[in-house]
């Protein structure tokens, strides 16, 4: 579920690799027998030999990157000299970039597609050690371009073409100038940096090598030992006994340590403090939503516009306590349970390409083309195989093809994913084919937009085509669930977030009773009347790893709108809508991700998007209800 790319930070003009879209906790596929690499037929692998024809020339290519990286830092202290000057680092930089990402592409999707050859993860931590010196190395850049005057920069682009190619990215850098402190000051946050990033480095360990999970006994009496990823699928049996046990074996687990997890997280959050105090920030909120140039009021916009829709929620609760019989009510374990556990949908990869296709019509003639090129130039690895990576990403590069790692096992939710990862590459694939590798890469708050859009209008497809009321109700439910564990569930966490730095920046302590009381307070206040609050949900907080990622998710929420507002003017054949939107899969970052947004029709600062999405979420209620007789 997580586009996978190399990106470049405009902010930071620096070039990070690997950097990963964080995907929200979901449940993963099941286990099936899995083959060799070697059997799976060609045309199901992607094309990694476009990169390199062979690892020779992979080395060959890494050989030249490190002198480039000292001719790079030797423009140190002469940015400032010429217009001439600056327009040859730059176009060094953006040669240089693109091909160290090409090879750090080859040896991940090399190392991905089958992690037992560790020869590719030596291919990968020499680029992590040579990203560490093009990092070191280059590492002034940004403090010497804003010590530049503007004035200077600006005379300097009208003058020379070429050069005004950077508008966009130097004041985005310029915009945040007020916030760089002095050299000696600077010097000194860089040097806390590895004390402030103890709390999430010891949530990390905590709880994937401390914390040990007990037994539990499945829905066929055998013992099962309990893992944080076996957790959403214990989640899913129609067994309550299995959900309610798989629950408090994990969440009573965590409890044991609620004080230690309490701390780190205050850790983490004085950490944001510190950050806005010394830079002068209005608040945690606003200095990490500064990044992307996104107003706060675009967050306070989803929360408040979502808090005025929960009774949508409380509706979706109360139909989960009717259709399960739950007669003590809804609890926090029985959020998965499975409406239709004997429906299962199958598709073979053929047939899931061929819903794919018709999907993803109303985009036009273009973009279907490009689509089925791409599946038949192998841009896909469509099979588990030994080895192989799980889950799902899209990759690729400006000097590549784009590449999307799949496991498909032929379920609804595999095309649904198919059809996502797809959105992210033909969003890389129109970014890069139109931008210039400066504005090549588009920005994490655009991302999930171009995937959600696609998962929509196959959502949109399959109601109109499938007919029979269980297979319905199980996709209704699929589809409502998608809803509240993007949208709902995001912005829920969002608002815990909020509330426990606005806490923090009032200077009330962050212990395990007040975030426990705060998380407690939120989950009521969502689920409504027909939920059921067990005192351990107050320590639910403590498995969500996104609080330590200084306000991420609300990303998934936004985005979820934002496409839902896309994919409704496009299927009410609103003219210019797609042109409008194909226009923003094009854009990249050439532009800040608002202007963007609002380019391809969506306003984020206002309530429209998200009502919009809300509509959506109870036109699926009033299906669900009327299949289900409750209507
Ligand atoms: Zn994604």
């Amino acid at each position: 579920m997580t586009p996978r790319r190399q990106m470049k930070v405009l902010g930071s003009m620096l070039m990070a690799i690997g950097i990963l879209l964080i995907a929200p906790l979901r449940a993963s596929g099941q286990e099936k027998k899995v083959p060799e690499r070697s059997e799976i037929d060609r045309q199901y692998l992607w094309a990694t030999e476009l990169i390199y024809p062979n690892d020779e020339a992979w080395e060959a290519d890494f050989a030249k990157l490190e002198p480039e990286i000292a001719r790079l830092a030797s423009f140190q202290g002469k940015l400032s000299e010429s217009p001439q000057t600056l327009l040859e680092f730059f176009k060094l930089r953006d040669d240089v970039s693109p091909r160290f990402e090409k090879c750090y592409v080859y040896a991940s999707l090399m190392s991905d597609q089958d992690t037992r050859v560790t020869k590719y993860q030596g291919f990968e931590d020499r680029l992590r050690g040579l990203a560490v010196k093009f990092g070191q190395a280059t590492a002034w850049v940004e403090p010497e371009l804003i010590s530049i005057p503007w004035e200077t920069l600006d005379k300097w682009m009208k003058e020379n073409q070429e050069l005004a190619l950077y508008r966009h990215a130097l004041e985005n850098l310029f915009r945040q100038k007020k916030h760089v402190l002095t050299p000696p000051e600077e010097m000194l946050i860089a040097l806390s940096g590895q004390v402030f990033s103890v709390p999430h480095t010891a949530y990390n360990l905590l709880v994937n090598a401390d914390i040990q999970f007990p037994k539990i006994k499945d829905a066929d009496g055998n013992d099962v030992e309990l893992t944080d990823s076996a957790f959403y699928i214990m989640l899913d049996s129609p067994d309550r006994r299995v959900r309610k046990d798989a629950y408090e074996g994990i969440v009573g687990t965590y409890r044991k340590y609620r004080n230690t997890a309490a701390a780190l997280l205050n850790g983490a959050v004085q950490t944001h403090i510190f950050n806005v105090r010394a830079r002068k920030y209005d608040s945690c909120l606003a200095a990490s939503l500064d990044g992307s140039n996104i107003p706060v009021e675009v967050y306070n916009n989803l929360v408040r516009t979502v808090n005025e829709n929960l009774p949508l929620l409380h509706r979706y609760t109360t139909i989960r306590r009717k259709a399960l019989h739950l007669d003590d009510g809804v609890h926090d374990y029985d959020l998965y349970a499975p409406l239709t556990p004997e429906v299962k949908l199958e598709y073979d990869y053929r047939q899931a390409v061929q819903h794919m296709l018709e999907a993803l019509k109303p985009l036009g003639p273009d973009y279907c083309r490009t689509v089925q090129q791409g599946v038949d130039s192998r841009w896909i690895d469509v099979f588990p195989t030994k080895g192989k990576r799980s889950g799902a990403y899209s990759s690729g590069t400006y000097l590549t093809q784009p590449f999307i790692l799949l496991n498909f096992h032929g379920g609804y939710e595999d095309l649904s994913t198919l059809c996502h990862e797809m959105g992210h590459s033909m969003h890389s694939h129109l970014s890069r084919t139109t931008q210039p590798y400066v504005y090549a890469d588009y920005d994490i708050f655009c991302a999930e937009v171009a995937s959600i859009t696609n998962e929509l209008l196959l959502q949109e497809y399959i109601l109109d085509t499938v007919k029979d009321p269980k297979t319905r109700l199980f996709l209704l439910v699929e589809f409502l669930e998608d809803f509240r564990g993007t949208v709902f569930r995001q912005t829920m966490f969002s608002e815990f977030e909020q509330k426990i730095h606005e806490m923090a920046e009032q200077g009330q302590p962050l212990t395990a009773d007040s975030l426990g009381q705060t998380y407690g307070q939120i989950m009521k206040k969502y689920y409504g009347p027909d939920y059921t609050h067990d005192p351990l949900v107050d320590d639910y907080w403590i498995r969500i790893p996104h609080f330590y990622y200084n306000f991420y998710v609300y990303k998934y929420a936004t985005s979820y709108c934002a496409a839902s507002n896309i994919v409704k003017r496009i299927r009410a054949g609103q003219p210019g809508a797609v042109e409008k939107y194909l226009t923003f899969l094009r854009s990249g970052s050439s532009k800040y991700p608002l202007e963007l947004l609002n380019e391809a029709g969506v306003d984020m600062t206002s309530a429209q998007p998200i009502q919009d999405a809300m509509k959506y979420f109870e036109k699926l209620l009033d299906q669900t209800e009327e299949l289900l007789g409750l209507k």
